[in-house]
């Protein structure tokens, strides 16, 4: 389902039944840019933010500094949408960050769209943030004690309030001073008059490298792939508990917080989330989900006639797949790449397809075959069912569902919006009462130790380092004061 998937098609398009996407909603990417020169600072932002267009498809922004002056434009819709050459031509300057949104706190209403842009004692002050706070209600609340007024309902407005109030001689310092009270996952990028800075949480839940730009400064991304798109080189990882400076030809790196004794990298980014030719943790994603469907193969082999991906995420796991298991691997289902964009409302009858909007069987790869579909997750477990469905309408004899994770049974805290543990399909049937519910003649998922061996092959399969919590419920810190999605909501409207 991957780059521009799952089916975002506008929020009131979510409510409709056969619309309603069945995965894990992206979690936002995050990006940064400083020159010394300042040439095309907003088009070098621009084009980093495109390269993590899947990270996040409801709203875009871009806040660039001339060095005494931050200017900010963000929108609701696609990074290509959001931007224009009119828009384009007010941000000039030398130092420029970005974001791409799905809001996984606060609605997707304007008021939490980012960058944040903040006056403050020390100059303006932009924060685009990857991540979620397990305690932002607790902060927010310290924040209201205090006088402060909230403008927004998304815990980013709470971090930069927080560093806005800060004490501290530079921007580095109040970083410094703050980040031990904030819990949770955070990637971060700042802009500020005369530079851009980013921080990792020190479990490291979501990604975030650093590169070296061919023509003079830096840039940093929550994705190597935006850092490969702008020609970067030395791209190295931030690390956790990482301050990284960029100040035109300046990269200064301040180890601000001890990374954590129990690491927590997310482990779905590999999965589902991040782009196949990302490389996060010296591993490329393309190659763990080859190995990840290698695994299934040997784990849940079944005698079949061709081995077919849910386009596009599961495509290199369809291939592990065939290969490891020795069966023919083609294409028998193929997906409209621009749903993403729709914005006509369908029509009773075309909503009840369901599925048929975005994903069309290719009967000629399927009839008379005994078909494995390989998906990467199952988690309300809504667009499995029409999918098998489809590829029997298409005279498939048997349809065998292989999925690349386990079974999604807990809710994720820190920046993935799954729904709530009782939305997930997991959480509530066996894995013979999902088989039954999505009309498969088989199902069946990759185990927490196959797919920790295909992400750590030289670590035989070690979940050291990893959060694999909405498989097992482990969380790798308390999350009871974690609020729902939309919790913040109440005041404003
Ligand atoms: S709970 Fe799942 S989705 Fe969330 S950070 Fe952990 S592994 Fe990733």
């Amino acid at each position: 389902m991957f780059p521009d998937t799952p089916v975002h098609v506008r929020s009131q398009h979510d409510q409709q039944p056969g619309l309603r996407d069945d995965g894990p909603k992206e979690e936002c990417g995050v990006f940064g840019v400083s020159t010394p020169h300042g040439e095309g600072i907003a088009q070098l932002a621009f084009f980093g933010l495109f390269a993590l267009q899947h990270r996040g498809q409801e709203a875009a922004g871009i806040a660039v500094s001339d060095g005494s002056r931050v200017r900010c434009h963000k929108d609701t819709g696609l990074v290509a949408n959001v931007f224009t050459p009119a828009t384009m031509a007010t941000l000039t300057g030398y130092h420029a960050i970005g974001h791409t949104r799905y809001s996984t706190t606060g609605a997707n209403a304007h008021r939490n769209h980012q960058p944040f842009l903040v006056e403050t004692m020390h100059g303006p002050l932009a924060v685009a943030h990857n991540g979620n706070l397990v305690n932002a209600g607790a902060l927010r609340e310290e924040l209201l004690a205090k006088g402060f007024g909230l403008t927004a309902t998304s815990d980013t407005e709470v971090l930069t309030l927080m560093l806005a109030a800060a004490g501290g001689k530079t921007w580095e310092d109040r970083i410094e001073r703050t980040l031990p009270a904030w819990k949770g996952a955070y990637s971060l990028v700042l802009v500020v008059n005369d530079r851009v800075i980013a921080v990792r949480d020190p479990w490291g839940f979501r990604p975030m490298s650093v590169g070296r730009l061919p023509h003079g400064g830096y840039a940093v991304a929550s994705e190597t792939c935006a850092l490969n798109t702008l020609g970067c080189i030395e791209i190295d990882e931030v690390q956790p508990g990482e301050i990284v400076t960029l100040q035109g030809a300046e990269l200064t790196r301040r180890q601000a917080l001890t990374p954590s004794a129990t690491p927590a990298r997310c482990t779905f980014e590999f999965v589902y989330f991040s782009r196949p030719d990302s490389v996060w943790a010296g591993r490329n994603v393309h190659h763990v989900r080859q190995r990840l469907g290698e695994q299934l193969a040997i784990e849940s082999g079944v005698d079949a006639d061709v081995v077919i991906p849910v386009p596009d995420s599961s495509i290199p796991a369809a291939i592990g797949y065939s290969r490891a298991a020795g069966i023919e691997h083609n294409d028998g289902l193929i997906k409209n790449r621009y749903i993403g964009r729709t914005f006509i409302e369908p029509t009773q009858d075309l909503r009840e397809r369901g599925v048929a909007l975005k994903f069309n069987a290719l009967s000629e790869n399927l009839a008379g075959k005994r078909v494995v579909m390989i998906d990467d997750s199952l988690v309300r477990g809504t667009t499995a069912g029409p999918l098998v469905k489809l590829l029997r309408d298409a005279g498939a004899t048997e349809v065998h569902v292989r999925i690349t994770c386990p079974p999604i049974t807990h809710a994720c805290h820190f920046g993935v919006d799954m729904g709530h543990d009782g939305d997930l399909m997991a959480a509530r049937h066996t894995v013979d009462e999902m088989r039954d519910l999505i009309g498969a003649d088989s199902l069946a998922f990759l185990s927490l130790e196959g797919m920790m061996r295909a992400i750590e092959p030289e670590n035989e399969g070690s979940e050291q380092g990893y959060c694999n919590a909405c498989y097992t419920g482990h969380y790798p810190m308390p999350v009871d004061e974690a609020q729902p999605k939309l919790s913040f909501e109440g005041a404003l409207s």
